[in-house]
């Protein structure tokens, strides 16, 4: 059986382009899968029900945190959002690395359950970039701009610190390329290859090679 897949959670400001950079890793990369929350906020123009998230209503998201479907779950901005613990589970178990794109009171919560996850903020380069970025989304109403901002400043920018790496958002290129470092890694660590270096010794002494 393969191993078991990495959780890893990408975390910051909304606008900081974290589903951007992961998208992008998973479009290269087929062991890295992300997660699809569900959420009760509406869908926005050009969102689709399963892709881009499971859209619930807020009593049909209640009834699943009471059933302990949610490996985790946060408000934000006023609506509920959540992991489902079933399709996560089941990726890793097949030895995919699963990304869960989430705010940082659902990672915090994700760290303490999961303290082999992997914990990654992504920042934009400046504040003036991020207000930049927001506003150029279009999606958002002025005033949902200035409470992401708000958010950002008050409760995202200071958590940083608490995660294991922090990815600077220059270009989705360049981010996505260090997210997938990030995750690999782990498996180049010398404790998970010494039996294959044994391996490696031990055939060449049945071969008679040794030192000259
Ligand atoms: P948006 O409304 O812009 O799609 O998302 C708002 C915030 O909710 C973003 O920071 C996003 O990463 C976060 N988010 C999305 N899905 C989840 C989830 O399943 N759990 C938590 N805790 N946050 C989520």
């Amino acid at each position: 059986m393969s191993k078991r897949g990495r959780l890893v959670v990408l975390s910051g400001p909304s606008g900081a382009g974290k589903d951007t950079v992961a998208g992008k890793l998973a479009e290269s990369d087929p062991c890295v899968v992300i997660s699809v929350s569900a959420t009760s906020r509406p869908k926005r123009e050009g969102e689709a029900d399963g892709v881009d998230y499971h859209f619930l209503s807020r009593e049909d998201f209640e009834a699943k945190i009471d059933a302990g479907e949610f490996l985790e779950h946060a408000l934000y901005n006023g609506n509920y959002y959540g992991t489902l613990r079933a399709p996560v589970e089941q990726c890793r178990s097949m030895g995919r690395h699963v990304i869960l794109v989430i705010e940082v009171k659902g990672a915090k919560d994700i760290r303490l359950r999961n303290p082999d996850a992997v914990l990654v903020f992504v920042t934009p380069p400046s504040f003036s970039e991020l207000k930049a970025r927001l506003e150029s989304r279009r999606t958002e109403s002025r005033d949902d701009i200035q409470r992401r901002l708000n958010i950002a400043v008050t409760e995202e920018l200071p958590l940083a610190k608490q995660y294991d790496y922090i990815i600077v958002n220059h270009t989705v290129g360049e981010s996505a390329a260090e997210l997938g470092a990030i995750i690999t890694a782990p498996q180049c660590r010398r404790e998970d290859r010494n039996g294959l270096i044994g391996k490696i010794l031990q055939d060449a002494k049945a071969e008679n090679v040794s030192a000259y």
